[in-house]
């Protein structure tokens, strides 16, 4: 972490456009998204369904990822496992090299954020373009991604504009059709020449070895179909047991993330096939710190997530910080459980108190992770297993377990707090006691009025 939340969360919050920009965006998509999740008169059942398919899914990971590696191989594929980002980059890099090709192309994809594929595969000479607009966006503008399903929302179109002109000598203006045709004349020529294509997957199904992408543009269909060589980075907890699950996670999806009936473009394929996509498909299948997330049993459902973005676009700390803030390719809710949770809570130990506990973003979640309940879970880790410092937390929490340790500190703190110098006045509280508000405290105790009959 570079400076915490709360530090990189005061710099965001003094960038007014940067919050119009993002209230804007969030305000649009979540209006999209309630009006066609209220058309689906069983969402709750299917909310329901998603979560048991996911979290069964990961009781059994061990089970359901050696069935993945099997059917993927009968297909034709080949599978790698890597224990990390690096070693996942190693296989990509090494991929590319083995066929002599400088430059790959991308699906918009977190996994290989995550690892931090593109800058892994510059030092190995082989340059990555971005072929999801958004991710464009950013990657011409050296910008970093600010959500998770729309990575330049920080950015409205006369800056998207301004970049195109600059970085790629468009004579654009700020309409839409002027910038996606800007952008597709820079692409086309990279869909039909490069030879090696990199995705990252929404699922991998273990039953049948096939692995999906969902996407809008249909840039995703074109890396993953003209290539001669498909390389797809999928985080482990991404397999589904069966085939028929899809149906379930495919009707939650798009309605949560874009506010849609169905995504535009959905690509499913297993291993190779003659004549028809690449002619080599390898699957790295990365750990990354995932099986740690596993062994936490509270902590362990933020791996149910489908990366939908909807607890983003509800929350009103995102809103409010846009996605730099939280200073991970996760950013909002499921960043704040699931990054400290990859990380290890000592590289990201103010994460967990990036949240106002509102709950708007469990009521949303479309595999009903309880976002809030993780939340306060990880603080108490942070507290108990970490020596991070600046913990307001620690310090309240100590005072109040001392004052509730005795009837004698108990009294005594009612009478000070009376003169307005309880425990929580200790000048050492006040970043806790500065943003929250506390009770005015009564002239008579309950005691006092006990004891006086
Ligand atoms: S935690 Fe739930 S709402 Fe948030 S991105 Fe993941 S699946 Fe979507």
């Amino acid at each position: 972490m570079k400076g915490g939340f709360p530090k990189a969360a005061r710099g965001a919050l003094a960038n007014s456009q940067l919050r119009r920009n993002i209230g804007h965006a969030t305000s649009t998509i979540r209006a999209k998204r309630a009006r066609v999740v209220g058309e689906v008169d069983d969402w709750e059942a299917l909310r329901d369904a998603g979560a048991e398919i996911k979290e069964r899914t990961l009781r059994h990971l061990d089970v359901h990822l050696e069935r993945l590696e099997e059917a993927v191989t009968r297909a034709g594929g080949t599978v790698h496992w890597a224990r990390d980002g690096a070693e996942a980059c190693a296989v990509v890099a090494d991929v590319a090299r083995a066929h002599d090709s400088r430059e790959v192309i991308k699906v918009k994809s977190l996994a290989t954020d995550e690892i931090e594929l593109n800058e892994a595969l510059e030092r190995a000479g082989v340059h990555a373009v971005e072929t999801d607009l958004a991710e464009l966006i950013i990657q011409l503008d050296d910008d970093s991604q600010s959500h998770i399903l729309v990575p330049a929302i920080h950015r409205n179109r006369a800056e998207i504009a301004q970049i195109f002109r600059r970085e790629l000598g468009a004579e654009v203006s700020d309409e839409p059709d002027d910038l996606t045709a800007a952008a597709r004349a820079h692409l086309r020529e990279k869909f039909l020449s490069v030879k090696v294509g990199v995705s990252g997957a929404n699922f991998a199904v273990a039953e049948t070895g096939h692995v999906v992408v969902v996407e809008s543009e249909g840039n995703g269909r074109m890396c993953t179909t003209l290539p001669e060589v498909l390389v797809s980075v999928v985080g482990i907890e991404k397999v589904l047991p069966r085939f028929s699950d899809l149906e379930v996670l495919l009707q939650l999806l798009p309605r949560s993330s874009t506010g849609e009936r169905m995504n535009p473009y959905t690509s499913i394929w297993s291993g190779v096939s003659d004549g028809d996509g690449p002619r080599e498909f390898h699957l790295v299948l990365l750990d990354g710190g995932r099986t740690d997330v596993l062994a936490d049993e509270v902590g362990r459902a933020a791996l149910r997530c489908i990366r939908c973005s909807a607890c983003l676009n509800v929350c009103p700390v995102y809103e409010r910080t846009g996605g730099h803030a939280y200073e991970s390719i996760y950013p909002g809710p499921i960043g704040a459980i699931l990054t400290p949770q990859l990380r290890g809570l000592d590289n990201a130990p103010t994460l967990p108190w990036a949240s106002s506990l509102c709950g708007a973003c469990y009521e949303v979640c479309p595999v009903k992770i309880d976002i809030p309940s993780i939340l306060v879970h990880l603080r108490g880790r942070v507290v108990r297993e970490t020596k991070a410092e600046g913990l307001s937390e620690r310090a309240a929490m100590g005072a109040m377990a001392r004052v509730f340790a005795s009837r004698r500190t108990y009294e005594a703190a009612q009478r000070m707090a009376k003169l307005g110098r309880g425990p929580l006045a200790n000048a050492a509280l006040r970043p806790w006691t500065r943003s929250r508000e506390l009770p005015a405290v009564p002239d008579q105790t309950f005691r006092d009025w006990w004891r006086s009959r």
